[in-house]
């Protein structure tokens, strides 16, 4: 099939063009990096409960074996990233704030690290709820950055059949291209990881979506499942935030999904194609989440690139694999659309963290940046997709009436994509001001129900 008849003719409203940057590692091959000394490993990098440790400290473990278990459904194990000794378990500073209990693991520098725990399965026998409990096992959460765990998506509420599987090519947020490659470098992978969400779900239609800018992944994937009449290809226009679920929804199916709730209250499941591609790797050999592909990227990076590292990898140690060595860097885990900035570089890589950004300091003592009061200009309000009000949100926000955000302006419909702040030229932090907003209103209500 020719590639313009892959295009879908939907789109989202709203939403913003940033400049990508993507070319400074979208040609880079995904290239292993050395083993950092120590990893560091925290019991809960997923939504959900923490996971329990199964091992003490002074225990050597091998590369693979689980470390830790779930915690009920709605959590997932750990795997060893690496074959060595637990130094300890003892709390450390997270890329979320608060310091959350970690296994600190010593890696065995003299070790072969190969991947000595292996469980297959022979993956034509297993029903529906075991490929859900293998995935479970595998302690898969959404690599995209949601970190939720992928087995409760595979299990949508029974009054809400789904009927069509997307899978999230699109790695909208500037600078990230480590979707891109693995498109590219491993589409048996994620075809296999598809085929598994399509049988786990009951689902025959599966649909996956990729923006414009990436068409030579496009093409190839179309080569790929030309024989298979259940997947198909769908190219949609590069536009942030083109990769939330609900925009994806609306380009690739002219599917609205109400404010409030899940894609599959219009029959939809939605999985980032990383995800896909690491359970078509693991299942088989019934292994878990161990390392994931960064793409570390920004002017402050000497060696741009896609690097596979295993989960725990101190940021410092990334960095300085990659050449960053001057501390006068803004460092954002993330894309700098939905990312966060860090201050301090102790904490480790996370299963959902796909990407740094680093960025050269603004000169100081320049204006650039500042922020200034609002001029109405309405630039927010035509950028939000989701059709807020976000200079009225900026301005409650600041006059403290977080009920009223709410209450009359739909705070809660705000997915933090970013596309307002980016507008905006009076350099309001209008997201900054959402996130204490909400956090706010759930510590409030949190408080109100006990
Ligand atoms: S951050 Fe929220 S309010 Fe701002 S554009 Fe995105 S969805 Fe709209
Ligand atoms: S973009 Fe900024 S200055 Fe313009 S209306 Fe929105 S908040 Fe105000």
């Amino acid at each position: 099939m020719k590639l313009s008849a892959l295009f879908s003719g939907n789109t989202f409203q709203h939403g913003v063009h940033p400049h990508d940057y993507k070319g400074l590692t979208r040609h880079l091959p995904i290239r292993r990096l050395p083993f950092a000394p120590e990893l560091i490993l925290p019991l809960s990098q997923h939504a959900g409960k923490a996971s329990t440790p199964l091992v003490k400290p002074g225990e050597e473990v091998v590369r693979g074996q689980p470390i830790a278990v779930a915690d009920g459904f709605v959590s997932v194990p750990l795997h060893a990233p690496a074959t060595g000794r637990v130094r300890s378990l003892q709390l450390m500073p997270s890329a979320r704030g608060p310091k959350t209990m970690s296994l600190i693991l010593q890696v065995y520098q003299g070790s072969s690290q190969k991947e000595l725990y292996d469980h297959p399965h022979d993956l034509r026998q297993l029903s529906a709820d075991e490929i859900i409990q293998a995935v479970q096992e595998a302690g898969m959460v959404g690599l995209g950055g949601a970190a939720f765990p992928t087995h409760v998506k595979m299990k949508p509420p029974a009054e809400q059949p789904v009927d069509t599987i997307i899978a999230n090519g699109c790695e909208c947020e500037p600078y990230l291209t480590c979707d891109h490659r693995l498109m590219l470098e491993q589409p048996d992978n994620l075809i296999q990881g598809l085929h598994l969400m399509q049988r786990a779900l009951g689902v025959e239609r599966a649909i996956i979506g990729i923006e414009d800018n990436k068409l030579d992944a496009a093409q190839l994937l179309q080569d790929y499942v030309s024989n298979d009449p259940t997947i198909a290809v769908k190219v949609v226009k590069t536009k942030y935030p083109q990769g939330a679920e609900k925009m994806l929804i609306k380009s690739v199916l002219n599917r609205e999904v109400p404010p409030g709730s899940l894609p599959s209250a219009v029959g939809v499941s939605v999985f980032n194609v990383g995800t896909l591609t690491q359970i078509g790797e693991l299942l088989p050999h019934g292994r878990g989440v161990i390392e994931r592909v960064v793409t570390v990227s920004g002017d402050g990076v000497q060696h741009p690139g896609n690097y596979l590292v295993p989960v725990g990898t101190p940021v410092e140690f990334l960095l300085k694999q990659a050449g960053v060595v001057d501390a006068a860097h803004e460092v954002i885990l993330g894309g700098p659309m939905m990312g966060m900035s860090i201050a301090a570089l102790d904490v480790p890589v996370t299963k959902a963290m796909s990407g740094m950004v680093v960025l050269k300091k603004p000169e100081p003592d320049t204006e650039r940046g500042k922020e200034q009061p609002c001029i109405r200009c309405g630039y927010c309000v035509e950028a939000c997709p989701m059709q807020l009000n976000p200079s009225m949100l900026g301005m409650l926000a600041t006059s403290a009436d977080y009920t009223g955000m709410q209450e009359n302006y739909h705070l809660n419909d705000c997915f933090e994509c970013g596309s307002c702040s980016y507008v905006c030229p009076s350099n309001i932090p209008l997201v900054q001001y959402f996130r204490i907003a909400k956090s706010i209103n759930r510590d409030r209500q949190e408080t109100a129900q006990k």
